[in-house]
């Protein structure tokens, strides 16, 4: 059996190019005692990915990148043919695995598709960052940047569930119409049309109580003359940051305003909320049963299109969560 895989051929500087990936062919051997074949069918492409083409990323082997997969063999007994399992062995079509990092996955009559995004580490990530570092209260004034992406997305709509007044940022009108026509946001800013700062300050007339950083940069300088008294910035991401080398951020002259406000601005990681994982669950379901939380995918086909998926993050190019489909699900 043979698996296409991706490859990282070249480090780049800046936004990558598709010249600096290549699909490869690979012989896949049969499972020995104690290991299974997996078929991927979802590969998430997620922002984390570009930093680590820096240097994480080994140059000639596999990506790594979140999936989930059907099991074709097994000679493990923890796991059957047909169960679907999720595991960091993306970016390639077929693996053979002894199951370690591997975890079976039961999509409880949701789409599998949604466990890459809103049932996922995204929503994960959108739920914890806002509840538990920006420590949410009903009611508050709430800005999302990257609003339109997949954590976005989810963090934008959860604030509006809990009542709050929510601005979202996003590059484009059509995706500020998605933000506000579908799913309900009180303001939704194209940041790429005018000044930011202009734009957020007329959009917050009561000020932001929590941020929900997903961009850095001019983004952050914008947001923090706009914080309230002992308002929170929980740092899910700096995507601005991202094509430069060393991740090196947009520079921030803002900083002084946490000062008096008393501001708290906190960084996380979503295995920070892995406790909070069945609650999670059971609170996303019920508003995507009640059509409360609403999710897109952008869907690439086949492992080819992956280089340029990944580099449509950085163009804007998916509105949820950027997905490659390998097979059918
Ligand atoms: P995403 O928002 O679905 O996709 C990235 C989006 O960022 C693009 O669609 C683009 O939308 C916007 N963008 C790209 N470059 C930009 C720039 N220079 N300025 C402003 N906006 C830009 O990706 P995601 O997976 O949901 O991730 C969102 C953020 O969360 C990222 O910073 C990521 O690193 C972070 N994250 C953190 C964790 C964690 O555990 N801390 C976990 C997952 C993700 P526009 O059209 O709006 O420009």
């Amino acid at each position: 059996m043979r698996s296409r895989e991706v490859h990282l051929i070249e480090r780049p500087q800046g936004l990558p190019v598709p010249q600096q990936f290549r699909i490869v062919e690979a012989a896949v051997p049969e499972p020995a005692d104690g290991q299974l074949l997996v078929q991927n069918i979802y590969m998430s492409v997620d922002p984390a990915m570009r930093p680590r083409l820096a240097g994480a990323t080994t140059l000639n082997e596999a990506m790594m990148g979140g999936a989930i997969g059907r099991v074709l063999k097994s000679r493990n007994p923890a796991f059957n043919v047909g169960d679907h399992v999720e595991s960091m062995n993306g970016f390639r079509e077929y693996f053979v695995s002894d199951g370690k990092g591997l975890s079976k996955l039961d999509a409880d009559g949701m789409p599998l598709v949604a466990y890459m995004s809103v049932l996922g580490l995204t929503g994960l990530t959108a739920y914890g960052g806002l509840l538990i570092i920006g420590a949410l209260k009903d009611g508050e004034n709430v800005f999302v940047s990257a609003a339109a992406g997949a954590v976005g997305s989810v963090a934008a709509q959860i604030a509006k569930i809990k009542g709050c007044y929510v601005i979202g940022s996003a590059g484009s009108d059509e995706k500020c119409r998605w933000l506000k026509d579908e799913l309900g946001l009180d303001v939704a800013i194209n940041y790429k049309k005018g000044e930011l700062r202009t734009s957020l300050k007329a959009a917050a007339p009561k000020g932001i109580d929590v941020y929900f950083e997903n961009v850095g940069g001019e983004h952050l300088n914008a947001a923090l003359p706009r914080m309230n008294a002992l308002g929170r910035i929980a740092v899910c991401g700096m995507i601005s940051a991202y094509n430069n080398f060393g991740a090196v951020s947009e520079p921030v002259t803002t900083l002084s305003n946490m000062i008096y406000n008393r501001i708290t601005m906190r960084g996380f990681v979503f295995y920070e909320f892995e406790s909070k994982r069945a609650q999670f669950l059971k609170d996303m379901k019920c508003w995507i049963k009640d059509g409360r939380l609403k999710y897109r995918t952008t869907i690439q086909e086949g492992i080819d299109a992956a280089p340029s998926a990944l580099i449509g993050l950085f163009t804007g190019a998916n509105t949820g969560k950027m997905v490659v489909q390998l097979a059918n699900d």
